[in-house]
């Protein structure tokens, strides 16, 4: 896919990593963290954020508190930030993408919030909660500025990723299989080590020497032949070799017809139980839009969520139909529902897919 240059050798102590963590205590490292993100979000988002934007960070920081994870937080961001100097491509490959605070760190490459404009001049955010997929929205001008804007925001619940206790997140990353020497000697210098002693490299399965551990880390040595698109409209185009869609799925897939409709086919082709007769139904007889369909667990969890489930119960019950665990009763609010034709591919859905997953897979194949 991309063409790699390694900048890191380890040669001397001349070529130690400065890491952007590494000298400071466990507190300082957590300080740190709060301050990079309030950092990044003032840049985006001006020192007066949307009320929803500071809401969303508010919760999402008692979540990382809840689950303890702020230090290996910071330990994976400065990974990334190891990587980007070194012009090594990584590829975040777990649900994190649904959490605005990695995406302000800069370690995951979309945007989760609702989709909205954003004025890069006088901060201002509109949002546009019509639309499935901010990349959808046409360009627009800033009523203050009139500066030019276009559309972000793909709209993904962070308690995909954060979920509730006793529930821990973890992090899983992908390296290409050709800089494994030099992630191993990056590892090795890693701060983390001197506060966690199970952040040593391991590999759990013997069997498959390109999955690593390395404490809450999961790091997976891919080989990769994706093509790699040019833009939002050859992605399009491009759909089927982006998706390692082989024309194998009966009924054929539809093409589509926005960015919400290609995130939306990886989670058709990546899922079980969510593409037959009955969906190809809904979208040739019923007009609904692939994105419309129920593709990913977060369309599970948003659509208890509109049918007034209590937050805590609907992410357990989307947790468990993601894998296929329909309990026999479900919540009466949902037969209730007007929507008789999502409930039926809630029930025979076997496998979800994470939307956090395809976006980020996504944006790491098309050249913004
Ligand atoms: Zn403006």
């Amino acid at each position: 896919m991309i063409a790699i240059t390694i900048g890191y050798e380890k040669e001397d102590d001349t070529n130690m990593i400065q890491w952007r963590y590494g000298a400071l205590s466990k507190q300082q490292i957590e300080g740190a963290l709060l301050e990079a993100l309030r950092a990044a979000l003032t840049e985006l988002f001006g020192p007066a954020p949307d009320d929803l934007i500071k809401m969303r960070m508010e919760q999402e920081l008692h979540a990382m508190e809840q689950s303890s994870l702020a230090l290996h937080l910071a330990a994976l961001h400065d990974l990334t930030l190891w990587a980007k100097e070194n012009a090594i491509p990584y590829r975040i490959a777990g649900t994190e993408a649904s959490s605005f605070l990695l995406y302000l760190l800069g370690i995951t490459r979309g945007c989760p919030l609702q989709p909205h404009y954003r004025c890069p001049k006088c901060h201002s955010v509109y949002w546009r909660f019509d639309t499935t997929d901010g990349f959808d929205l046409p360009h627009s001008h800033c009523i203050d500025d009139g500066t030019l804007m276009s559309g972000d925001g793909h709209d993904i619940p962070w308690r995909t990723y954060w979920g509730y206790p006793p529930h821990e997140p973890g992090f899983l990353i992908t390296f290409p299989e050709q800089t494994r020497q030099s992630l191993l000697d990056a590892l090795d210098q890693h701060w983390i080590i001197t506060f966690d002693e199970e952040a040593t490299v391991d590999h759990p399965d013997k069997d498959d020497p390109d999955i690593l551990c390395f404490g809450h880390f999961c790091i997976a040595l891919e080989r990769d032949s994706a093509p790699t698109a040019t833009s939002l409209e050859d992605a399009k185009a491009k759909w089927r070799a982006l998706l390692h869609e082989d024309s194998k799925h009966e009924p054929p897939l539809p093409e589509p017809g926005s960015f919400a409709d290609l995130v939306a086919l990886f989670g058709l082709v990546h899922g079980i139980g969510v593409w037959d007769e009955d969906a190809h139904f809904m979208l040739e007889k019923l007009g609904y839009a692939p994105h419309e369909l129920i593709c990913f667990r977060d369309d599970v969890l948003q659509y208890l969520l509109d049918h007034d489930i209590a937050d805590k119960d609907a992410w357990k019950l989307s947790e468990r139909i993601r894998k296929g665990r329909v309990p026999e009763s479900l919540p009466e609010a949902l037969y209730d529902g007007r929507d008789k034709w999502l409930l039926s591919r809630i029930k025979k859905a076997r496998y979800l897919c994470a939307k956090s997953v395809a976006v980020e897979y996504l944006l790491s194949h098309i050249e913004l």
